[in-house]
């Protein structure tokens, strides 16, 4: 047992459980998944190598995973009626290099929403490998409304001529109209790669319109709002399936995590499930309720508002920098991450937003009247952004709300 050979890991484990359980998560690519995907995601599948795919492996001993595999990729195709599914992707930044691999030369173009407007990364940012191995051109929102462009975007598609154009974003608070990215890729002869990590569960729960007719190929992480363990699917037409399983293994890695995709396969069964859609329209509910009651607190929001999980605060309408508050609001118990906001002025380690989602409060059953709370919570901490005893003061009454929610103890950490 855990406890006695190695107390120290153990310990921290524990701590961590504490601090996952007496803060309130505002963090929108956080979640906690149940008990179920926590155990299968720990047991003896990690002790098994299966290189290749179900019925072709490197390896022996694959009565059992290629089972495992092919469920994962039954239940993920049918949550997202995708063709053909992928499961190996060990993250969402794997899963989008194999994507464009896939589907694109070293040297070709790429186009993606560009990081400080709400982009990924991995959608051709120039520190990221995607933005080292194919030319990137980056799209912007339109300024004056936060929101996107798509004549713009169109426009810079047909000077530029992509070979993929990357719909999806990490930091937007509206809907994405994937048709619309559909049109302008058609226009330019480009393939549509849709990113929907952030989204996963909302399109999963009917909560936000999904992109899979408008797609060649859709990314997405497992573990943010789709309430899985920490991985990727990549689904497609199938006229791709070939394509996008040679990028994945042996393009971009060796073994899969079997442990992994099973845990997947799991998550998979609960986003398929009635309470799932209930959970996803729920934390849409709680973050338009979150927001509504900031902006009577004189926040600004970007964009005015949200459609989805999240929300993104523009502090500079409290003279207060993104980073300051976020340090101030988790010295609290009230965990976020600064961001930039839209053609920010401020640099990106320091920028003038603060990024904040419901995926995770949601899970623990907090409703719309919980959102007023937690939003007077967050501004009595800009009120008092210098103020140590009133910073220790919020944190007390966030230790007492987030008792009133306490994890259920299917998602507790057992020393049994
Ligand atoms: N795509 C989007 C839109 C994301 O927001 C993220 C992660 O935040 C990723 C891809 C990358 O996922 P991972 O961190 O699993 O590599």
């Amino acid at each position: 047992m855990l406890k006695y050979y190695d107390p120290q890991v153990n310990e921290l484990i524990k701590q961590e459980e504490a601090r996952q359980a007496s803060t309130i998560r505002l963090i929108p690519s956080e979640n906690y998944v149940s008990q179920n995907v926590m155990q299968a995601t720990g047991s003896c599948l990690t002790n098994k190598y299966a290189e290749g795919y179900p019925n072709k492996r490197y390896y022996e001993g694959q009565q059992v995973t290629d089972l495992i595999e092919d469920l994962a990729k039954q239940r993920a195709g049918d949550v997202f009626r995708a063709q053909h599914v992928n499961v190996q992707s060990y993250s969402g930044s794997i899963a989008n290099m194999a994507a464009y691999l896939a589907l694109a030369d070293p040297g070709d173009t790429i186009m993606g929403l560009s990081l400080p407007d709400g982009g990924h990364l991995t959608h051709g940012w120039k520190v990221s490998a995607t933005g080292k191995v194919f030319k990137s051109v980056q799209y912007p929102v339109n300024y004056d409304t936060d929101l996107f462009d798509y004549d713009q975007i169109a426009e810079i598609a047909k000077e530029n001529k992509p070979k993929i154009l990357i719909a999806g974003t990490s930091a937007y608070p509206r809907k994405i109209d994937f048709k619309a990215f559909r049109e302008i890729a058609d226009q330019v002869d480009a393939y549509l790669v849709c990113d929907i990590a952030h989204i996963a569960g909302l399109v999963a729960g009917g909560a936000h319109e999904s992109p899979m007719e408008a797609a060649d190929v859709v990314t997405t992480t497992t573990h943010k709002s789709l309430r899985g363990p920490r991985g990727a699917l990549i689904m497609c037409k199938e006229e791709f399936a070939k394509a996008i399983d040679k990028a994945v293994f042996p393009g971009m890695q060796g073994g899969p995590h079997m442990h992994t995709i099973s845990g997947i396969a799991v998550a998979m069964k609960e986003a398929g499930t009635e309470s799932f859609k209930e959970y996803a329209h729920q934390v849409v509910k709680n973050a338009q309720a979150l927001g509504e009651k900031l902006q009577e607190f004189g926040f600004k929001l970007v964009s005015g508002g949200t459609d989805n999980h999240l929300l993104l605060l523009d502090m500079r309408s409290k003279n207060i920098s993104g980073k300051k508050m976020a340090k101030a609001l988790d010295r609290a118990g009230i965990v976020t991450n600064c961001n930039t906001v839209p053609n920010d002025p401020a640099p990106p380690f320091n920028p003038s937003g603060v990024r904040i989602g419901t995926p995770a409060v949601t899970t623990r059953g907090m409703k719309e009247s919980d959102m007023a709370e937690i939003a007077e919570m967050i501004n009595d901490t800009a009120d008092n952004l210098e103020d140590l005893q009133a910073i220790d003061r919020i944190g007390k009454r966030v230790r007492f709300f987030c008792s009133r929610f306490p994890l259920p103890k299917s998602f507790i950490h057992s020393e049994e």
